[in-house]
């Protein structure tokens, strides 16, 4: 279990596709700006660019930023769905080994007095996450316990920010590897769906790791493609206005 620390290899492979990502969007809402006309921008001999406030009142481009905003809701928004959906469809096909090492060694780049007060704030994940997990007394703690695995998730953060890497534990699984809590509403949801997302960092030897690294890449892909598209709507909208 982790909470979502920037791992430095998929956060260079994230700037790439955020990169192609981007262009890809803006290309196709450019390609939409030819189906439009306005006869004042026509006379003064501009058109307006992507994402700038329209030039004046009633322009005839307000449709092609229109057709942008149902380009990016309808059938942008409509692919990642799916993604989405075909990412977690592939996950069923995979079941839990039951190794327990999910419930035993957790990071995150937050303290467990960070994760507190966000959960007091009102943040979902870290308010389930404290409400089972214990912070190990010290990272030696964790190291003694699960030294390669502390090693692979230090291996895995750019090295500045080493420091602030965290170690967790449940102490609700029981020697058999079995949640002591089952059933009980005291464990949070997230134990049920865990991995959620292919983009947390993943024992080696756990059942989910070949589904997280046949679909890390789509699953960032649909993340920057999120990101993205919830940008462009944001200034579509505003230029509108
Ligand atoms: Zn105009």
């Amino acid at each position: 279990m982790s909470l979502k620390y920037e791992l430095s290899h998929t956060k260079m492979r994230y700037r790439e596709l955020f990169q192609d990502i981007r262009e890809m969007l803006e290309n196709r809402l450019n390609d939409l700006r030819s189906k439009f006309t306005c006869p004042v921008c026509e006379l003064e001999g501009t058109v307006p660019e992507l994402l700038e406030p329209l030039p004046h009142k009633d322009c005839g481009y307000s449709d092609w930023y229109q057709a942008g905003i149902r380009l990016l809701e309808q059938e942008v928004g409509k692919d990642i769905l799916e993604q989405l959906e075909q990412i977690n469809a592939y996950k069923k096909t995979f079941s839990c080994h039951m190794c327990g090492v999910c419930c035993r060694f957790a990071s995150s780049e937050f303290s467990y007095e960070e994760l507190l007060e966000k959960s007091q704030q009102g943040d979902t994940f870290a308010s389930q996450f404290t409400s089972v997990f214990l912070p190990y007394e010290s990272m030696e703690a964790a190291h003694k316990k699960f030294p390669q695995m502390v090693n692979d998730v230090l291996a895995e953060v750019e090295e500045q920010e080493r420091s602030s890497v965290y170690f967790y534990h449940c102490p609700y699984v029981g020697e058999d590897n079995r949640c002591t809590i089952f059933g009980n509403p005291k464990r949070p949801e997230f134990c049920a769906t865990y991995p959620d997302t292919p983009l947390t960092f993943i024992y080696n030897q756990c059942a989910w790791k070949p589904w997280k690294d046949e679909t890390h890449d789509e699953a960032l892909k649909a993340h920057a493609t999120i990101e993205l598209a919830t940008y462009f709507l944001a200034k579509l909208h505003d230029s509108l206005n």
